[in-house]
């Protein structure tokens, strides 16, 4: 994959975990449990390390995307972004245009969603 390419998909991944970050943070603090400590600034790099209310202020759905968000963005980092985590072989663009986080490539993902793998 090409560095512009990575480079979008990068920036998709960044907008969206800064999406979750966002509701999340306006959530907690109209529950007045926000924490003041900045943890949840999107500039942070540190991106394992959320402030505990955030974390459980997440749903499993978006606890899990976000993890996954995490895990691509390593991947950019290290050059891996875009290989199926099970066969290794290339997921296909148009589902990574759908879903920048996925995992899986299409067969894979058959497969999982019937646990037959992680
Ligand atoms: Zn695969």
């Amino acid at each position: 994959m090409d560095k512009k390419t990575l480079k979008q998909f990068e920036k998709a991944l960044t907008l969206r975990r800064t999406e979750l970050q966002g509701a999340y943070r306006d959530k907690l603090s109209r529950s007045g449990d926000a924490g003041a400590d900045g943890a949840l600034d999107p500039a942070d790099e540190a991106s394992v390390n959320y402030n505990k209310e955030f974390w459980y202020a997440l749903s499993d759905a978006d606890r899990q995307t976000m993890r996954l968000i995490d895990e691509a963005l390593r991947g950019i980092q290290n050059g891996t972004f875009g290989e199926c985590s099970h066969c290794g072989k290339p997921i296909q663009r148009k589902r990574l245009e759908a879903v920048p986080w996925a995992r899986h490539c299409l067969e894979c993902q058959d497969l999982q969603e019937r646990g037959l793998i992680e």
